[in-house]
């Protein structure tokens, strides 16, 4: 378990960093592809490998319900099952809790819920998440938390970071106990008010967990003032994680403001409606101005997509309902983000950035 930072920027708040974990080392800044349920839709493992994909995220409270734990231990953990080899963070599921399931019940002990697959009832504790996440062999993992909704009243805030604080000692006990290697990262809550997150860094880095993230629901327009003051906050020596973010255009900043990590649905979500990232900004390949297009996705782009197929092949698989438009579109958007990240990372090197 070991975090080092090998360049810092000059300019900013920007680091260059080294992760290692179990499965591999991450070169940090890195952008993270989402694969909910153990896979990033519609791209297979070779495919990410050849993007130089570094990490992908799957979600414990989907695994859990489907195919559930005791199969995925079973099949020797989650990067058997899925044959990806290279490192994988699971989140702790407590965001799906709270926006999936139609009825919780939090109590100090957790979380009651139902499965929004077919009304089971569960129940989601600090210490059933970290064993989750252990079974799932995870190499990094998040605890149990509340994320509050948008608008949330100062009280409530209060609330939900006190018991996410709790939740995160006892998660960070039983990890203690178990764990062989596998990471757990601790989430600042605090909503929208500054001194709530400054509240919750100083309560959660009292745990020294080895890496810690920024989590939260936070209207757009504030994500980089949130995510900035508090990365400020962190320990400089720790990886820094912001959840849910990857937009292009918050990626500069946020790297800017000394955050490692981020993980995204966009580039696969975008895809499945047409949509796709060029430097200029974000095209829509059901567009009729594609029709008979000759050109790639993005000039210049070297990714399997734009090097072998016009927009005018892919315009057609999409308006034909055809799944390679979907492969096509999210390799692209995929192969963007991790190499707008990588890029950046080689001008933190390289002093430009
Ligand atoms: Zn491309």
């Amino acid at each position: 378990m070991k975090f080092e930072v090998i360049k810092k920027s000059s300019k900013s708040h920007a680091r260059a960093g080294k992760l290692y974990t179990n499965h591999g080392v991450i070169e940090t800044p890195v952008f993270m592809p989402v694969g909910t349920q153990g896979t990033v839709k519609t791209l297979t493992p070779h495919m990410l490998h050849e993007i130089n994909v570094q990490i992908i995220l799957a979600n414990t409270y989907h695994l859990a319900l489907r195919p559930g734990k005791d199969l995925l231990k079973e099949k020797g953990g989650l990067h058997n099952f899925i044959n990806w080899p290279k490192p994988i963070l699971t989140d702790s599921g407590g965001f799906q809790v709270f926006s999936l399931s139609k009825m919780r019940h939090i109590t100090e002990e957790g979380v009651i819920f139902r499965s929004h697959i077919n009304g089971d009832k569960h129940l989601f504790t600090p210490e059933s998440v970290v064993d989750l996440q252990l079974a799932f062999n995870s190499d990094i993992q998040m605890p149990l938390d509340i994320c509050s909704p948008y608008p949330c009243t100062k009280e409530d805030a209060i609330k939900d970071l006190d018991q996410t604080v709790r939740w995160a000692k006892r998660a960070k006990d039983e990890w203690e106990k178990r764990h062989t290697g596998q990471m757990l990262f601790g989430i600042v809550q605090g909503s929208y008010y500054k001194d709530l997150r400054e509240k919750a860094v100083e309560m959660m880095t009292e745990l020294d967990l080895p890496g810690y993230s920024i989590g939260g629901m936070v209207p757009i327009g504030q994500i980089n003032e949130i995510s900035g003051f508090t990365a400020q906050l962190l320990p400089e020596n720790k990886p820094r994680y912001l959840m849910g973010v990857g937009l292009p255009e918050n990626l500069v900043q946020n790297i800017a403001d000394g955050l490692d990590m981020f993980d995204c649905v966009i580039p696969t979500r975008l895809a499945r409606h047409g949509q796709f990232f060029t430097k200029t900004g974000r095209g829509n390949i059901r567009k009729a101005e594609h029709r008979s297009n000759d050109e790639s996705l993005e000039k210049g782009c070297a990714c399997y997509a734009c090097k072998n197929f016009s927009k005018s092949y892919i315009h057609h698989l999409f308006k034909a309902n055809e799944i390679l438009a979907l492969t096509l579109l999210s390799y692209h958007n995929v192969y963007f983000l991790v190499n707008f990240v990588q890029n950046i990372r080689e001008k933190i090197l390289s002093g430009e950035f």
